[in-house]
């Protein structure tokens, strides 16, 4: 079970996703050295069978992801502690491949980063022509993805909320079922600096909300200079 600790790096990509700098996983390691963390986490895009998806490592990708990271991992011992990890959606569909995952020794962590959802037709959401009411799917599904036990941490929950133009009753209620859920089961929820940097995503009234033994600040790092520009930023 992950615990969060102070001076880790929570949240790191890797070149493998199609949308991060092409810096290798040692050249991340060794910048989390240099800042002085005793931990870095690496959580790349979780592929899915079949490689439907867009913007993550291929399914044949997999076991090399975790094979660097554990030769890392030994390499490094006294240096810093790498935990691996994968950031996946939720998708009702793939129950099946998340309980294996889970069951894969090599892997610490999963988180939940829902970036789209899977609607009751069966119609991934990305699909949809109008997105405005995009955030009950994505918080439908991040309750049920809560509740399955499955993940660890709820990566960038409010930035569900990221088409939405002002906080009102509506946000409250369904924020409110999701930190509830959280809450039973102890699962923390990330606040994201990528979020903090972009408008709409991060929402303080989401936050006001959620106990603070709960919360956790990741690094949602694209590369080498986001990573560093975010550690000299970080709040704790
Ligand atoms: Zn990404
Ligand atoms: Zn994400």
């Amino acid at each position: 079970m992950y615990k969060p600790i102070r001076n880790e790096i929570f949240h790191v990509h890797t070149r493998r996703c199609k949308h991060a700098g092409e810096e290798s996983d040692r050249e991340y390691v060794n910048k989390a050295v240099t800042l002085g963390a005793d931990r870095i986490v690496f959580t790349d895009h979780c592929p899915f069978p079949g490689d439907f998806f867009r913007n993550r490592m291929d399914m044949n990708q997999l076991e090399e992801y975790f094979k660097s990271l554990k030769d890392l991992r030994s390499e490094y011992e006294n240096r810093i502690e790498i935990l691996i990890g994968l950031e996946a959606e939720f998708l009702p569909g793939f129950k099946g491949y998340y309980e294996e995952l889970k069951g894969n020794a090599s892997l610490d962590i999963l988180i939940l980063g829902q970036h789209f959802y899977e609607s009751p037709d069966g119609v991934w959401s990305y699909l949809e022509p109008d997105k405005s009411r995009e955030f009950e799917g994505l918080f439908e599904a991040m309750v049920a993805g809560t509740e399955t036990g499955l993940f660890d941490v709820i990566a960038h929950p409010d930035r569900a909320f990221r088409r939405c133009k002002a906080w009102n009753g509506e946000l409250e209620h369904r924020s409110k079922t999701l930190v509830g859920a959280a809450e039973e089961r102890g699962i923390y929820l990330e606040k994201n600096y990528s979020s903090m940097e972009r408008k709409n995503q991060y929402w303080k009234p989401f936050w006001d909300m959620v106990p603070e033994e709960l919360c956790l600040y990741g690094y949602d790092a694209h590369s080498l200079s986001e990573l560093e520009e975010r550690w000299r930023k970080r709040k704790q």
